[in-house]
């Protein structure tokens, strides 16, 4: 990204302007008063909202499967069981922000709640289903709501991708009820969500640990009600009550932790990225040899990543996505086909780049192609 773009920043949960470096590309730094990790200098808010806007590529516009037994199906319903588990809401009024499918907000009972979405990503905005919903096309900061309005808020996903968390949550604090609740789900710094780092995803701008989570609440005006780290998603889930804001006390603890935990970081990454060009290089190898035409599932960031690591779409390797959208464009200058096309094409060896959603690819090209090799990276 052009240098001339990015805006310093001073840590948005103590404000203390002291910070160290801890890994290259993208810019991240620690905090030295409150540990709390965030790429510094980072893209200007309104970049942030043109990217999430408009741009296909983005997060929020990633198109996925949402049926119960899929993996967001799952995802959603953990989350939703959580939230009723935690604030014993039967009712009222419920936002969610970057609502994408809106798969979540259909889970509460459309007779008892009032729901509302909110969907910077014009793509996704388009296809979200359900003529009950409340949707409005546009980031939080320019959503216009009543104060005091809403039941619950719901963050998941999200507050890592904000210019700002600490504007993000005293937003949602003048949003809420006297008593309503904040869910909020975010990776773990500790515990990387991909193979490849957390710092390491241009996306995200924040890395939150339980701390510094907690921290960044309780300082704009939340009581943490629950605070759970999920082993097995590899997230931070949180609810909290509106309240009032509290003094915290900072220590150098979570500065040194965070700061052990790049460098470790940076030696496993390294190790991992030699793994998986290698795996990549020997295995084209072999089938370029036995003449196969392959394929690589999934057109997006993921793809890319690899493309940084082997300059794959140099390789004669086809492109495929289950996305209607990404067949319509080309992806690293190559047509993405849809994967209807696997046998026309005749197609029996294909990678699949993603992590998350490996195994679901998996069997969408089982599916179309029953005698396929599938190389899965992870
Ligand atoms: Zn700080």
């Amino acid at each position: 990204m052009d240098k001339n773009k990015l805006i310093s920043i001073a840590c948005d949960v103590c404000v203390n302007k002291s910070h160290e470096n801890i890994w290259i590309q993208p810019p991240n730094v620690v905090c030295k008063k409150c540990g709390f990790a965030f790429i510094n200098p980072r893209p200007k808010k309104k970049f942030l909202n043109d990217y999430y806007t408009n741009n296909i590529m983005s997060s929020g516009s990633v198109y996925c499967k949402t049926e119960e037994l899929s993996r967001q199906g799952k995802f959603d319903t953990m989350k939703i069981n959580y939230i009723f588990a935690i604030t014993k809401l039967t009712g009222g009024t419920v936002l969610e922000i970057g609502c994408r499918t809106g798969n979540l907000l259909r889970k509460f009972n459309k007779n008892k709640w009032e729901r509302y979405g909110i969907e910077p990503s014009k793509k996704s905005f388009r296809n979200i289903k359900g003529n009950s919903l409340h949707l409005v096309n546009n980031t939080l900061e320019k959503a216009r709501f009543d104060y005091n309005f809403f039941d619950l808020v719901i963050a998941a996903s999200v507050l890592e991708h904000t210019f700002s968390p600490k504007e993000f949550v005293r937003k949602i604090h003048q949003y809420l009820k006297k008593t309503g609740f904040v869910y909020i789900l975010v990776p773990n710094i500790y515990d990387p969500l991909f193979h490849r780092s957390d710092f390491d995803i241009d996306e995200h701008l924040s890395h939150f640990s339980k701390k510094s989570l907690k921290n960044l609440l309780e300082i704009n005006g939340f009581r943490i009600i629950n605070l759970h780290e999920s082993r097995t998603d590899k997230f931070i889930e949180l609810i909290a009550i509106k309240s009032m804001p509290i003094k915290v006390n900072f220590n150098k603890i979570e500065y040194l932790k965070s700061k052990k935990f790049a460098k470790k970081e940076t030696e496993r990454v390294k190790k991992e990225e030699d793994r998986i060009r290698l795996l990549i290089n020997t295995t084209l190898e072999k089938w370029q040899k036995q003449n196969k035409r392959i394929g690589v599932y999934g057109a997006g960031l993921h793809s890319l990543y690899l493309e940084e690591l082997t300059d794959l779409s140099k390789k004669g390797v086809y492109y495929f996505d289950s996305d209607p959208v990404k067949q319509k464009i080309l992806f690293l200058n190559k047509k993405v086909f849809p994967p209807s096309k696997i046998n026309t094409l005749g197609l029996s060896k294909f990678i699949i780049s993603s992590e998350s959603y490996q195994e679901e690819i998996y069997k969408t090209i089982k599916k179309y192609a029953t005698n396929s090799e599938i190389l899965k990276l992870y």
